[in-house]
């Protein structure tokens, strides 16, 4: 049977996780988080007190590691060697090592199939950076969601204000152009949208104006499909 792939790219903070969420429940498919994936090799290198810029470790480390996702009432958790991570890896700590360890081409590449393999057995919204590009070239509808620095930031700074690990908004905006950069100019699978992708920019949209705006999307492209 042929899988519906959507696939959602574009820089941190500019709601794909919300967007993807919101659709793979309005389409009744599958969401999958692959920055979760990204987060899960950061923690554990973070856990052996291995320094994410060590390439040669984090390579060597990835031998003896198993990360895999499992729905548990349609909310996906992500597992290091059995271990459920997926609370553990929403830190501002973690964002900025996963942008660090994505940059090394082993990392991708371990966890390409893993991504692939889900994608060909169901219907998916999958949000990430290189899902148009690299993982799922041949999506269904891609979709590339971005927003200004500002809006991001104070998007993440809104949702992340009241928990223990809060971090003032100054903090939020200079890790996320700091990781956008990190993530545009690495050499593998860069962020930039694929160039069959419609872009999407919500700066200014509140939530239920993106969703509308990619179910327009999304409906335009099936009735060409
Ligand atoms: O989306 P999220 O903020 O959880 O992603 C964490 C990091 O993982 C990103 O900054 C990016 O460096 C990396 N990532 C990636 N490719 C993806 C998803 C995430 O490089 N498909």
């Amino acid at each position: 049977m042929k899988t519906i792939n959507i696939a959602i790219d574009g820089p941190a903070g500019a709601g794909k996780s919300s967007l993807a969420k919101a659709l793979a429940s309005k389409l009744s498919y599958t969401y999958i988080d692959t920055g979760a994936l990204y987060r899960a090799v950061a923690y554990k290198a973070l856990s052996l007190r291995i320094s994410v810029c060590n390439n040669e470790k984090i390579i060597d480390m990835l031998e003896n590691t198993d990360i895999s996702f499992r729905h548990i009432n349609g909310l996906q958790r992500v597992y290091v060697d059995g271990e459920d991570v997926s609370g553990k890896i929403r830190t501002n700590e973690i964002s900025s090592a996963a942008s660090t360890v994505s940059a090394i081409p082993e990392v991708r590449s371990f966890l390409l199939g893993l991504q692939r393999d889900i994608a060909s057995k169901e219907n998916i919204v999958m949000d990430g950076r290189d899902i148009g590009t690299v993982v799922l070239p041949s999506a269904d509808i891609k979709i590339f969601l971005t927003a200004s620095s500002k809006d991001r930031a104070s998007r993440r700074y809104e949702e992340q204000k009241d928990t223990s690990s809060s971090v003032s908004y100054e903090e939020i905006l200079a890790t996320m152009i700091q990781r956008d950069k990190n993530d545009s100019e690495r050499s593998v699978a860069p962020l930039r949208p694929a160039d069959d992708a419609v872009i999407l920019d919500n700066s200014g949209f509140e939530p239920q104006q993106t969703i509308d705006a990619a179910l327009r999307i999304i409906e335009n492209k099936i009735n060409v499909i």
